[in-house]
């Protein structure tokens, strides 16, 4: 008999790649979003499959499956800071009382639920690299304060239920990720980068650029995940490719890897932007043995190629 898996936030960017592997590895996958920044375009593909099902439901309200399930993968959030300021009291609802029902889903049903949690729980962080015992540097009533404070929430309640309840729980950290599916005008940096490379149009640098990030590529991200969950590990994981570099230079890199003519120009830093993030990921390697792959010149152009498929009609000509 094949286990059964329960993905929240399916239709999302990780959401929809986490349903591929789930069926590839030959689960039972049960999908549930309610669409506000996922896309069903994401999950056409699966729809064929037998072991597939897709329920859209909004997760801050109660939440129903019908039969047994072993595992719950709890990937619904908006997580692009344009996404979650805009969407802020949906946002801090999905995260605490969504998760909420879901631990209560997972206790009923006896099965194992792996919290998708993030780098932002650091906040701007004075400690560098970031490891996990790192308690982060967050204002709670700044404008990320409503994701990165529903996250925190999120790990600790996750943490009470694995204490007072005995759920099975695993919390991962998910630090920046890359790769196909991600939404075009999801307002992250490499989305507007590609966009605006593909269009020759100047790249958006806010701030000075000088502010770092650390980017993973999607399957080395759905890799870890993988592994974590069938771990008997419960202390949160940081996963995330710990190859840093700053915003200016990621700029550059896109120019050069699409060939654009594209030139730069500086916008506001928003308020509360990290100026620094690189995971460290001993934890992982020594629990998973995990490792990325996948450096960011051969991420990058696979998801080159996704995003020149995706925007077919609009750079027509741009490059012939
Ligand atoms: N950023 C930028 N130009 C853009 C979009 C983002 O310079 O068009 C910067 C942003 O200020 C941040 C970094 O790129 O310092 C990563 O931003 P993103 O929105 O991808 O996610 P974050 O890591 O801040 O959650």
């Amino acid at each position: 008999m094949s286990k059964r898996i329960l993905i929240t936030g399916a239709a999302g960017f990780l959401g929809s790649h986490l349903c591929d592997r789930f069926i590839k590895e030959g689960y039972k996958v049960t999908g549930m979003d309610n669409l506000i920044t996922g896309s069903l375009s994401n999950l056409e593909e699966l729809f064929r499959e037998a072991n597939f099902d897709f329920y859209n439901h909004d997760i801050s309200k109660f939440v129903h499956v019908p039969g047994e399930l072993d595992y719950i993968l709890h990937f619904a959030s908006p997580a692009s800071p344009d996404d979650y300021l805009k969407m802020p009291i949906q946002t801090l609802k999905v995260g605490s009382l969504g998760t909420h029902n879901l631990l209560g889903l997972a206790r009923v049903k006896n099965a194992r639920i792996l919290i998708a949690s993030t780098s932002e729980v650091y906040g701007d962080p004075l400690e560098h690299p970031q490891r996990e015992e790192y308690w982060g540097n967050v204002n709670p009533v700044g404008p990320r304060g409503v994701y990165d404070e529903a996250k925190r929430f999120q790990e600790a309640i996750t943490m009470a239920y694995h204490t007072y309840h005995n759920v099975e729980t695993r919390i991962v950290r998910i630090f920046n990720t890359y790769g196909p599916r991600m939404r075009l005008n999801d307002g992250r940096v490499l989305p507007n980068f590609m966009y605006q490379a593909l269009m020759g149009q100047d790249l958006t640098i806010y701030g000075d650029g000088s502010q770092t990030r650390s980017f993973c590529y999607v399957d080395d991200l759905i890799e870890g995940i993988y592994g974590l969950l069938l771990s008997d590990y419960v202390q949160p994981v940081n996963l995330g490719n710990p190859s840093e570099i700053s915003i200016l230079d990621f700029a550059q890199e896109i120019i050069q890897i699409t060939g654009s003519k594209s030139e730069l120009i500086y916008k506001d830093l928003p308020v509360n932007d990290p100026k620094q993030r690189k995971p460290d990921i001993s934890r992982a390697r020594k629990i998973l043995g995990w490792e990325p792959q996948v450096d960011r010149k051969q991420g990058l152009t696979r998801t080159l190629a996704y995003f020149k498929e995706i925007m077919k009609e609009e750079i027509k000509g741009n490059f012939a």
